[in-house]
């Protein structure tokens, strides 16, 4: 059906000053402003159906009441009144989408080692800003930003969103790669004469890590990503060797625990896998070679497993249209069928799977063709929506904030046409996004330039 969203019976409630978006307690040392003052309107969000990312049963003709950027009441619409309605009909409202692996600075169909010769870090901020917006209207309100090709150019791409000076979703961001000599992200895989400008993010040895993940923090990281094995898309070492000793990956997660932040582990082989868990790691990205041992240590550890599998598909398939180089499509081909081996093993274990994609080697806003081959390999579709709500948000400490509609949590929500438990393709088509209260696609109306929701 074609969803003519009704809302009514204004949406001057969109222009409100931001003073009533400017967020309540401050999420973080960075964000200084006074307490919200009180938000004067409220808005009811009616749908057919509503799944709140928790698990249970879908409610049927809901509502959810907002305030400002937070959401007030939610469950049967039947006696929720509001200053403004916004009634989407047949359709199915869920929390906001998050992805846990996204490179939002990465311009599609350019290859890295490339992009560190020819381009600058203009050039990546720009596609971020656009690919930070194609992935909001895609309906992922939150994601980690799992680094970009120029350090820290994620960072100030949050600072922007953050600010309100463009759209896109909620970002922790990585800041740089944390990478050995020869490793997955030794980007400077030239002869040793040939020079590009420093990454600075090298580090060989216990000291060096620690001094790594310490600048990262200092630069505004929200967390570390260290790449503990090889990687499909670089030289270097191959994905199923451990590139990282058990000692520098505990260094990491112990100097990121000092500072308050997790580690984000892209881990391909089995044993990087677990050298990370016992490390403390955070998440596991990737995850290709999960064996037995890995997801009962993964368990074990309260960790969680984002494994990437739309990508493998793409960089087997669309290798010539996204300009991927033959060794990153071999290293891929050698790999064939193990990730979806890890991912079978990841639920039979019962593991907490999170919903993470690599968005940026594919294109920005697919994002969600992901559901798909998770639901294809067994996974229910109640679930996969889990991975990518309450689960993704437990993952990064955000669970206080967004991943389920839930009374206190942000006004981050979307809405597809039709039923995702029947179909789960239908996340791919999102109809409506409201990030922080701020309608940012439904109907015609799109927020204001300028418009300032706190992370
Ligand atoms: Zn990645």
């Amino acid at each position: 059906m074609t969803a003519a969203f009704l809302i009514r019976p204004t949406l001057a409630w969109l222009a409100l000053p931001l003073a009533a978006l400017a967020l309540a307690p401050a999420l973080d040392a960075r964000q200084t402003q006074a307490p919200a003052p009180a938000p004067t309107r409220t808005v009811l969000v009616k749908a057919a159906r509503l799944i709140d990312g928790r698990g249970g049963a879908p409610v049927a003709d809901a509502g959810v009441l907002i305030r400002g950027d937070r959401i007030e009441r939610v469950g049967p619409a039947a006696g929720m009144t509001a200053d403004d309605v916004i009634d989407l009909g047949n359709a199915t409202v869920l929390p906001g989408l998050i992805d846990l692996h996204t490179h939002l600075t990465d311009e599609v169909g350019t290859n890295w080692e490339t992009n560190l010769l020819t381009t600058t870090p203009g050039r990546a901020a720009i596609y971020g800003a656009v690919n930070a917006r194609t992935t909001l209207l895609a309906g992922f309100t939150t994601v980690r930003d799992m680094g970009p090709t120029w350090p820290y150019v994620d960072i100030d791409l949050r600072y922007a969103i953050d600010k309100g000076s463009i759209p896109g979703p909620r970002m922790q961001a990585a800041g740089n790669y944390v990478s050995a000599t020869g490793g997955a992200g030794d980007a400077r895989q030239f002869s040793i004469y040939v020079d590009v400008p420093i990454v600075r993010n090298l580090a060989d040895g216990v000291d060096d890590v620690r001094k790594v993940v310490r600048t990262n923090l200092k630069n505004g990281a929200d967390f570390i990503k260290i790449l503990a094995t090889g990687a499909v898309m670089s030289k270097g070492i191959p994905p199923g060797a451990q590139q990282y000793t058990d000692a520098e990956l505990a260094v990491a997660v112990e100097e990121a625990a000092r500072w308050g932040k997790f580690v984000a582990s892209h881990a391909h082989g089995a044993e990087g896998i677990k050298a990370s868990l016992r490390a403390g790691v955070r998440t596991i990205d990737h995850g290709s070679m999960l064996d037995e041992e890995g997801a009962r240590l993964l368990k074990e550890k309260g960790a969680y497993f984002a494994p990437t599998l739309y990508v493998g598909h793409s960089i087997l398939h669309d290798n010539q249209a996204l300009n991927i180089p033959a060794h990153q499509v071999e290293r891929e081909k050698a790999m064939q069928g193990t990730q979806e081996k890890a991912f079978r093993l990841a639920l039979a274990h019962q593991l907490p799977i999170a919903f993470a994609t690599d968005a940026g080697v594919f294109p920005h806003g697919d994002n969600a063709r992901e559901f798909k081959v998770r639901v294809d390999l067994g996974q229910t579709p109640m679930a996969a929506i889990e991975g990518a709500t309450r689960i993704a948000a437990d993952a990064m400490g955000w669970a206080d904030r967004v991943g389920t509609l839930q009374a206190g949590r942000f006004a981050d929500l979307i809405a597809v046409d039709t039923d995702p438990l029947v179909d789960i393709t239908a996340l791919e088509r999102v109809r409506f996004v409201m990030r922080g209260g701020v309608v940012h696609k439904g109907g015609a109306h799109t927020a204001a330039p300028g418009t300032r929701s706190p992370r």
